[in-house]
């Protein structure tokens, strides 16, 4: 596998398109064996760069799309990879974010995308949402982010790094921490240390709050006092109803714990009793 650089294909990195190209070979075999494809899988890379994730993700499939912003780079991966590849290879020089993936899932007509994407930071959580929407032509998606982040992500109940963004994605999704990648495979370099990721949007969520804002509204609350205890959090948070002992009892969690030891199972029985409080249900 040759990784072209930055200064072979004469590109400079542009810092408005957030350009860290990879180019750690032992690493870019890590990402795309941990993707784990199959030759009919309908792939789709977001901002595929130079090429570097591209070029081995494309030898283990039948063919693939990808969405690439910038136009020299999308120009220069046509001659680089399109002309030297069998495979189906598509290439859309479009904003990842404007695009609706239903309508491109129909238009390739191979099913849900398997989706895969080393993007700049400040845009892979838009991304990420906005592909969240679209999860019934998603299969998953593998996408690399700070670390730290892909730790809360990916975080279980009583660690520092459990919270709101761990309870919500967990609720949407299977999430799985693949590997730790450092800021030197990059070039240029980020400041900080990376890790890739895999989301499995579930088909069936194996948990339904009965309303899911509700759901969102209490996940966030609480955490806004991760220190107290619930009974003191629902006690003063103007945005939730007052809670009894008895009403904890129903949930079956203890007024006495804290947000950050509650499972997401715990989370949906908390907003279903809120839920109740709300509108009387008995
Ligand atoms: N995946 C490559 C490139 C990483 S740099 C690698 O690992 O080496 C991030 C890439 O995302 C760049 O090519 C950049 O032009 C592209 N990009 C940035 N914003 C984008 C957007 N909104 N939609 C599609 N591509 C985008």
């Amino acid at each position: 596998m040759s990784i072209r650089t930055p200064k072979e294909l004469n590109h400079t990195p542009k810092k408005r398109f957030g350009q860290n190209f990879l180019h750690d070979t032992g690493i870019i075999r890590q990402i795309v064996d941990g993707v784990r494809l199959s030759r009919t899988d309908n792939l789709l890379e977001i901002g595929p760069g130079l090429g570097a994730l591209t070029e081995p993700l494309l030898a283990e499939v039948d063919g693939m799309t990808v969405i690439e912003l910038d136009r020299d780079l999308a120009n220069a991966l046509k001659i680089n990879i399109g002309a030297n590849s069998h495979a189906d290879f598509t290439i859309i020089n479009d904003n990842a974010m404007d695009i609706d993936y239903r309508q491109l899932a129909e238009r390739v007509g191979k099913g849900a995308f398997r989706v895969v994407g080393n993007l700049p930071y400040n845009i892979s959580t838009p991304i990420l949402f906005r592909l969240l929407q679209f999860s019934d032509v998603i299969v998953d998606m593998h996408f690399m982010l700070q670390k730290e982040v892909v730790d809360r992500i990916t975080a279980e109940p009583n660690t520092k790094a459990y919270g709101r963004l761990s309870v919500i994605m967990q609720y949407h999704c299977m999430a799985d921490y693949l590997l730790t990648v450092p800021n030197g495979a990059f070039n240029p370099p980020p400041k900080v240390t990376s890790a890739v990721f895999r989301l499995t949007p579930f088909a069936v969520k194996p948990l339904q709050a009965q309303d899911e804002k509700l759901f969102e509204t209490v996940v966030r609350e609480t955490f806004n006092h991760r220190r107290k205890t619930l009974r003191a959090i629902f006690k003063s948070a103007s945005v939730l109803p007052k809670l009894s002992d008895d009403d904890f009892a129903k949930a079956d969690i203890s007024p006495t714990a804290r947000p950050e030891t509650l499972s997401v199972a715990d989370f949906v029985r908390l907003s279903d009793v809120v839920f109740e409080k709300l509108y009387n249900i008995e």
